[in-house]
């Protein structure tokens, strides 16, 4: 009797392995079409500055509206996309939508406006025109000053910065473009980097802004992280702020911006002009 029940708990383990397998690869497939059958979409989310409540900036967070899965999330599709060529396409095509709508936000509303872009580190290290001097030269051609662009980067990217990685960096600084490290304090934290880079944002990891009100340990960091970003001359933004009281400790801690479902999650091209048009007017 064992022997067999323990059979049969094999049997499902790897049944769920081989769905899993599956529906790997069939995202992985699907992905590829993804693009072309216009099922990519990007969304936007507020960016907002923590002493006057105005939108700041807006990061731009890709979404995949699958026919048949339904929304799936960037976690599970970016690793996808860079295992294959797939990224390169999708990081530039997330980057010409966010531009074209952030070219018409600042025409209409909000003259220095500024939008996020997150950037794989599998694009960082390709040797590309495309993510480089070819977006330099889309900005320019829209009108748009590098400082109306912001990359998000992870710290790991900087620990071993190959020359790839180093040159690009370069290249997006001298042209204006600025420099956040996203999920900060995740990676391995050799703080070295901070010095050698020249970085304009620390993005706090919500893992430390998710327990802010209960957690000693991540008041200390938080605290520690702020006053040393500014020590540095960077600016501080809080990822996942979702309630007020986190808000309000993040504030007192002299945190620049937020960013969190507090204020919104992220939304549709339009939705995003219509909370920046009510914004506008406060
Ligand atoms: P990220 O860059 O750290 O983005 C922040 C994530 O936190 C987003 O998840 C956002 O929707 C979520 N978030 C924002 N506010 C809150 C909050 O108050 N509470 C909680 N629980 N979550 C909040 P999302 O959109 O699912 O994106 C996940 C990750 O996928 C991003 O993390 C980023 O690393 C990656 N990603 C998204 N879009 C792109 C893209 O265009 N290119 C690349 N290379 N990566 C992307
Ligand atoms: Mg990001
Ligand atoms: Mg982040
Ligand atoms: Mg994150």
């Amino acid at each position: 009797v064992a022997k067999n029940l323990g059979g049969n708990r094999f049997s499902r383990f790897t049944q769920d392995l081989q769905e899993a397998a599956e529906t790997r690869l069939r995202m992985m497939r699907d992905l590829r079409n993804a693009l072309a059958a216009n099922q990519l979409e990007v969304y936007y989310q507020p960016i907002v500055e923590i002493a006057t409540g105005k939108i700041y900036k807006a990061e731009a967070l890709l979404r995949w509206k699958h026919p048949e899965l339904g929304m799936v999330s960037p976690m599970q599709f970016i690793p996808l996309a860079e295992e294959s060529r797939l990224i390169h396409d999708i990081n530039d095509w997330v980057f010409h939508e966010a531009t074209r709508e952030l070219a018409s936000w600042r025409k209409q509303l909000v003259p220095e406006f500024q939008i996020s872009v997150n950037v794989s580190p599998v694009e960082l290290r390709q040797n590309r025109e495309k993510v480089g001097a070819h977006w330099i030269r889309h900005l320019q051609a829209l009108g748009l000053p590098g400082k109306s662009l912001a990359i998000e980067i992870t710290e790991s990217i900087l620990l071993n910065a190959e020359s790839n990685v180093t040159d690009k960096l370069h290249l997006f600084r001298d042209a204006g473009i600025e420099v956040s490290i996203d999920d900060f304090g995740t990676g391995y934290s050799s703080l070295s980097y901070l010095k050698k880079f020249d970085i304009d944002y620390l993005k706090v990891d919500q893992s430390f802004v998710h327990n802010l009100v209960d957690g000693t340990d991540d008041k200390v960091l938080c605290e520690a992280i702020i006053v040393m970003a500014h020590k540095l001359g960077l600016k501080v933004i809080a990822e996942g702020v979702e309630t007020q009281a986190q808000l309000d400790l993040l504030t007192a801690y002299g945190c620049d911006y937020a960013q969190g479902w507090l204020y919104s999650k992220a939304v549709t091209a339009p939705d995003f002009f219509a909370l920046l048009l009510k914004n506008v007017k406060l």
